[in-house]
C-alpha cells in the first residue's frame, strides 16, 4: 500500500512554519511498512485542495491530510475532501456533542462557527480529538482510504498514533524494521568498496551508508510481512558485514562511542584518566556525557602549558626540552604520569598542533600524538588530522576514545 500526504496551510507555503507533520507522518508510515511516494503542500484554497486530492486519489491507496479542520472560513479541508469525492457534508451529532462538552468543561460559551467542525463528508466517520475541538475524519471510498487530521502537532500526533496507525497497520500487512551499525576507522568510500558486493546484491534488506563526522553509519532496513522474518534477515546481513569490518563496528542504534567505551570499561572493572593538551578537556567532556561514567572515569587534567605538564603531571623537563611538547616521547610520558597520578588502570594523553599557527614542515598543523598506558605497555599513536582548529580537536578526541576502545577489546 502506498500513501500520499497532503499538508494544508498557506503558512507552510509562505515558509512561516516548518512542515514537521509531513516528516512525522512519513517516518511513522515507513515503520508501519507503508510507502510514501509523494508529500504535497497546498494553501488554504478549496479549488487547489480539491485538485491535489483528486490527483492523489489516482496514484495512492491512502490519502492523509493535515490542517484546515478548524472552525474558520480558511479551514477548508472537510469541504475539499467532500468535493473531490463528489459527496456532500453531513452533521455528525456525536462530534457536535463532544465539541459542546469541551466548551462546557472549559467554561466558555461555544461560538456558533464551531458547529462547522462537526460536519464530515457523507459516508465518512469522525475520529475523536482528545486534545482539541476539531475531530479527524476517516472514510473508505472505492477502496481508497481518506484520512484528515488536525494541523497542530499536539493534536495530530496522538490522534494518529492511537487511532489511525493501528488501523493502517492492520490494513498494510507489512512491517519495516531497521538496524544501524556504527563504524569507525574506515572512511565512506573505503566502506563502499568493502561492502560493494553485498550492497549491490541486496534488495531486501536494503543497506544505506550515512557519513557522520569521524564515523559512518550503516543502516540495514527490512520490509516483511512477518516481524520475526524481518529480524532474521537483518541478522544475516549484519553478520556478513561484521565478518568484513570486524572491530571497526563499534556499536548499534543508539550507542555512542563514549557509551560503548564506558560499558567496556565497566564490564572489565577498569578505570581511566585523561591528560589533555590540545583537546582542552574535550575527551573528559565527551566521556562525562554518559550517565554513570563516574564508575570508570576518575580524573582528567587539562595541562596546556609546558610548566603544567612538568609541575602538575610530572613529565620530565628534559623530555620536553629535547623532543618538544608535541612529540611521541612527551605523549608517552603524559600517559604514564596521568595513570600513576590518578591510580587508574589506563592513562590516555593527547598533545598536538591544532593551528591555525604553530605548524612547521616537520610538525605540521593537525599533527597529534595520542598516548595510552595500560600498565603493561605504553603505546603512542601519531596522527595527522585535516580541518580547522576545532575539527582537529574533535577528530583527536574521537581518535583517542577509539584507541581506548580498541585497546580494551584487543588486549584487556
Ligand atoms: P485549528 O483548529 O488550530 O485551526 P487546523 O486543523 O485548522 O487547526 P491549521 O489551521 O491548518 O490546522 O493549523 C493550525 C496550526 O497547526 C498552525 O498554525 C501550525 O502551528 C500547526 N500546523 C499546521 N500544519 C502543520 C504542519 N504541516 N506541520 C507543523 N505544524 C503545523
Ligand atoms: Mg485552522
Amino acid at each position: 500500500m502506498n500513501c500520499e500526504i497532503i499538508c494544508v496551510g498557506t503558512e507552510l507555503l509562505l515558509g512561516d512554519i516548518v512542515n514537521t507533520n509531513a516528516q512525522y507522518l512519513s517516518q511513522k508510515l515507513s515503520y508501519a511498512g507503508i510507502d510514501v511516494y509523494h508529500q504535497i503542500v497546498v494553501g488554504d484554497n478549496l479549488e487547489r485542495l480539491v485538485e491535489a486530492i483528486s490527483i492523489a486519489s489516482k496514484r495512492a491507496d491512502i490519502i492523509i491530510t493535515t490542517g484546515g479542520l478548524g472552525p474558520t472560513d480558511d479551514d477548508i479541508t472537510r469541504y475539499g475532501i467532500a468535493k473531490a469525492l463528489g459527496v456532500g457534508v453531513v452533521l455528525d451529532e456525536h462530534s457536535l456533542e463532544k465539541i459542546k462538552e469541551r466548551f462546557v468543561r472549559s467554561g466558555r460559551p461555544m461560538p456558533f462557527i464551531n458547529e462547522r467542525q462537526a460536519y464530515i463528508p457523507a459516508g465518512s466517520k469522525a475520529i475523536e480529538n482528545n486534545n482539541g475541538t476539531a475531530p479527524g475524519i476517516i472514510g473508505e471510498y472505492d477502496s481508497k482510504i481518506y484520512i484528515a487530521l488536525p494541523g497542530p502537532p499536539r493534536e495530530m500526533k496522538p490522534m494518529f498514533e492511537e487511532q489511525i496507525l493501528p488501523y493502517l497497520i492492520q490494513k498494510s500487512n507489512y512491517t519495516i524494521k531497521s538496524r544501524t551499525l556504527k563504524v569507525i576507522g574506515v572512511g565512506e568510500s573505503a566502506l563502499q568498496e568493502k561492502l560493494g558486493d553485498i550492497m549491490l546484491k541486496q534488495k531486501n534488506p536494503t543497506i544505506a551508508l550515512y557519513a557522520k563526522e569521524g564515523e559512518v553509519h550503516i543502516r540495514i532496513t527490512s520490509k516483511e510481512k512477518n516481524s520475526n522474518e524481518a529480524d532474521k534477515k537483518i541478522k544475516e546481513i549484519e553478520h556478513k558485514i561484521i565478518c568484513i569490518l570486524e572491530n571497526n563496528v563499534y556499536g548499534y542504534d543508539d550507542d555512542s562511542l563514549e557509551s560503548v567505551v564506558n560499558d567496556l570499561l565497566q564490564k572489565r572493572k577498569l578505570t581511566v584518566s585523561f591528560a589533555e593538551s590540545c583537546t582542552g578537556g574535550m575527551i573528559s567532556s565527551r566521556f562525562t556525557n554518559v550517565p554513570n561514567a563516574s564508575a570508570s572515569f576518575l580524573n582528567g587534567i587539562v595541562c596546556y602549558s609546558n610548566e603544567a605538564k612538568i609541575n602538575i603531571l610530572g613529565v620530565k623537563r628534559e623530555t620536553i626540552e629535547k623532543y618538544g611538547a608535541v612529540s611521541m616521547e612527551t605523549a608517552g610520558e603524559m600517559a604514564m604520569c596521568i595513570r600513576k597520578l590518578s591510580k587508574t588502570d589506563i592513562g590516555i594523553s593527547v598533545t598536538g598542533i591544532a593551528g591555525p599557527t604553530g605548524g612547521t614542515k616537520i610538525k605540521p598543523i593537525g599533527l597529534c600524538y595520542i598516548g595510552i598506558d595500560t600498565g603493561n605497555e605504553v603505546k603512542v599513536f601519531s596522527n595527522i588530522f585535516n580541518g580547522d582548529r576545532n575539527k582537529i580537536r574533535r577528530w583527536a578526541t574521537t581518535r583517542a576514545l577509539d584507541i581506548l576502545r580498541r585497546t580494551i577489546v584487543e588486549n584487556l
